[in-house]
C-alpha cells in the first residue's frame, strides 16, 4: 500500500516512458479526425456517437495515430456516459457494452498495429502502445461548457460527482485498459471525487488526472493548482497529472509550476490553440499552433519536465507525427 512512486501500479507507464527515450507521445484530437472521415459528431454525445454509428472509423483514427508515432491511445469514451446513452434510448446493458467497446476497439487497433511492426524492430522506433480509457469530466457530460468554467453550481456535491463517475469507472476497469485518463477536470472538487473513487473502488489500473485551464495559471474554476495537486499527491492510485485541452501557449509555464507542486509524472496534451465558442458551437482561430510550432514547443515541454506529450482538440496525426519525430530523434 506504499505511496512511494515507482510502485508496481505505475510501472507500465514508467516502462513506456523509458522505452520512448524519456518522454512518451500521446495521440491527438479524436473528434477532429473523425469529422474529417465524414463522421457526424454535432451531438451532445460527440465522438461517443461513433461507438454506435461508425465504430470502424474509430479503428481507423486509432491506427492513424499509431502510425504517426503515438505511444498511448486514448479511447473514444470521453463523452460516453451511461446517463448520456440512456437519454438516447439505449438500455443500461447497451450503454455499458459500448463503454467496453471503446476499450476493445483501441486495444484491437494497438494489437493489430504492433503485430505488423514488431517483427522488424530495426526499421522503426515504434513502441507497443498503451491504451488509456478516457473519462471525461462531469462538465463534458453536461455538454454546457462547464468543463471550462468549473462552475457546477451549488447542488453538485462531492458525493454527486463520485456517483456520476462510479459506474462508468467500474465498467471501464472491467474492460482492462492499461491506463485510466481523467480528462478536462475543471475544479478541485472533481479532482477529489476522482481520487476518492479510485480508493473506494480499489482500482489497480494506474490513472492520470488532467485539468483544463483558461487563464494559464489556475484551474478553470479559479482554484489554485497548489490546492488541486495537494489532493492528488496524496493518492497512491494516480501516477501522472497534467493539463489537457488548454491552449498550447499556456503549457510551458504550467509544466514549470507543476514541477514545483508534484513528484508525479507530468502529462500535457493541449488543443491547437483555437478556441471553442460553446454558444455558436464552432472553433474560432486565435493563438493557433501549427505542426512546426508544436514540434518546437514539444522539445521545450520535454526539457521543462513533461514525460507524456500529445495533442487534444483540433490536433491531427500530422501534429503527432511532428511531435514524435522530434522527441524520438535523440533517443
Ligand atoms: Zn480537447
Amino acid at each position: 500500500m506504499g505511496r512511494e512512486r515507482g510502485n508496481a501500479k505505475g510501472k507500465v507507464l514508467e516502462d513506456l516512458i523509458e522505452k520512448a527515450g524519456g518522454c512518451a507521445v500521446l495521440d491527438g484530437g479524436f473528434a477532429t479526425q473523425l469529422e474529417k472521415h465524414g463522421a457526424s459528431i454535432n451531438d451532445p454525445l460527440w465522438s461517443a456517437l461513433c461507438l454506435i454509428k461508425d465504430p470502424h472509423l474509430i479503428t481507423r483514427v486509432h491506427l492513424e495515430y499509431l502510425e504517426a508515432g503515438a505511444d498511448v491511445l486514448v479511447t473514444s469514451s470521453y463523452q460516453a456516459t451511461i446517463p448520456g446513452f440512456l437519454s438516447r434510448g439505449l438500455s443500461t446493458e447497451e450503454a455499458e457494452s459500448l463503454l467496453k467497446t471503446s476499450v476493445r476497439i483501441a486495444t484491437e487497433a494497438r494489437d493489430k498495429f504492433w503485430a505488423s511492426v514488431k517483427r522488424k524492430p530495426a526499421e522503426h522506433n515504434y513502441n507497443r502502445a498503451l491504451v488509456a480509457a478516457s473519462i471525461g469530466s462531469y462538465g463534458a457530460y453536461l455538454a454546457d461548457g462547464s468543463e471550462y468554467s468549473g462552475n457546477y453550481g451549488p447542488t453538485v456535491t462531492l458525493e454527486k460527482l463520485k456517483d456520476f463517475h462510479r459506474r462508468r469507472l467500474q465498467v471501464l476497469v472491467e474492460a482492462r485498459p492499461d491506463l485510466l485518463a481523467f480528462e478536462t477536470i475543471p475544479n478541485k472538487l472533481e479532482a477529489q471525487a476522482c481520487v476518492e473513487l479510485l480508493d473506494e473502488e480499489n482500482v489497480e489500473i494506474p490513472s492520470w488526472i488532467c485539468f483544463s485551464s483558461v487563464d494559464g495559471e489556475n484551474a478553470p474554476s479559479g482554484e489554485r493548482f497548489e490546492d488541486c495537486l495537494d489532493i492528488i499527491n496524496k493518492s497512491s492510485k494516480v501516477c501522472a497529472v497534467g493539463i489537457n485541452c488548454a491552449p498550447p501557449h499556456f503549457v510551458l509555464s504550467l509544466i514549470q509550476r507543476f514541477k514545483e507542486l508534484t513528484a508525479m509524472a507530468i502529462v500535457v496534451y493541449p488543443n491547437s490553440g483555437e478556441t471553442w465558442d460553446g454558444i455558436a458551437k464552432r472553433w474560432l482561430p486565435s493563438k493557433c499552433f501549427d505542426d512546426e510550432k508544436f514540434e518546437l514547443f514539444a522539445t521545450k515541454w520535454r526539457d521543462a519536465g513533461a514525460k507524456l506529450i500529445g495533442g487534444c482538440c483540433r490536433t491531427t496525426p500530422s501534429t503527432i507525427r511532428s511531435i514524435s519525430k522530434i522527441l524520438k530523434e535523440r533517443s
